[in-house]
Parts: C-alpha cells; structure tokens; sequence
C-alpha cells in the first residue's frame, strides 16, 4: 500500500469503484474512462508498480491472476472475444504505478494494436 497510490484506495474502500469480483489477492472493477462496452481492471491487491518488477518467483501468483480472466469474461457476459493489455513503465503510458490488467471487449475490437 502506497498512501497516494488511487488503487490501493480502491483496495481499502477509501475511494469508490464498481467491483465485480474480490478475493485475497486481487480485485476486479470497471475503468472509470472506459474504451470499450466492457473495461474491467484486473488488479493485484498488493502494491506492485507493474510487469517490469516481477520475477519468475511470481509465476504462481501470476498463473492464479491470468486464471481469474476466464470466469471473469463470463460473469461479464462477453461472449465472442476480448483483449487483455498491461502497460508498464513511461513509453507505454501507464498512468497508474500499480500492476493491473485491462480487460476490454463487449464489442468488436478492430484496432489492433499487435
Ligand atoms: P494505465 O494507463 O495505468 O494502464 O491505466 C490506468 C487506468 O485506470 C485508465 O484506463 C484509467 O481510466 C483508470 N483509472 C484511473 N483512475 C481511476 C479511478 O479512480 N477509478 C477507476 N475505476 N479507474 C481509474
Ligand atoms: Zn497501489
């Protein structure tokens, strides 16, 4: 927990969200600037900047974040397809310091980026 971090006060309640799910180590709730139907953000509870500072000790933890997109994509009725993103570091634009998944679909996703 980082005092200024925005989502860790979503984590401890201290700011509103539309949560979707929650257990022990991650929590799931709508991007506020939404660019598709559907755009949830997978987030890790515990404060980690993002992508680049994880190592392969986290691979367990990591398997049980990728493993929640699945249900996820079901319980948020989105049938036919969606895209997973995680931006990391200035290049990439992350404008949150905290490791997160953007989860989009709910319509069809012609831009691709790769
Ligand atoms: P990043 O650029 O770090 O990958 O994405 C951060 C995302 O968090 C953006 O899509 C932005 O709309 C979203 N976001 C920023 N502040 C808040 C907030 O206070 N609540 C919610 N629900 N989403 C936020
Ligand atoms: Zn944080």
């Amino acid at each position: 927990m980082t005092e200024t971090c925005i989502f860790c006060k979503i984590i401890k309640k201290d700011l509103p969200a539309i949560i979707v799910f929650e257990n022990e180590e991650f929590i799931v709730f709508h991007d506020k600037n939404p660019i598709s139907e559907l755009h949830l953000l997978l987030v890790t509870k515990k404060h980690i900047e993002s992508l680049q500072s994880i190592s392969i000790n986290d691979s367990e933890w990591l398997g049980r974040m990728i493993a929640l997109i699945p249900e996820i994509i079901i319980q948020n009725g989105c049938k036919n397809g969606f895209r997973v993103i995680s931006n990391a570091g200035t290049n990439s634009g992350q404008e949150i310091p905290h490791l997160h998944f953007h989860i989009i679909g709910g319509n069809s996703l012609h831009k691709k980026i790769l």
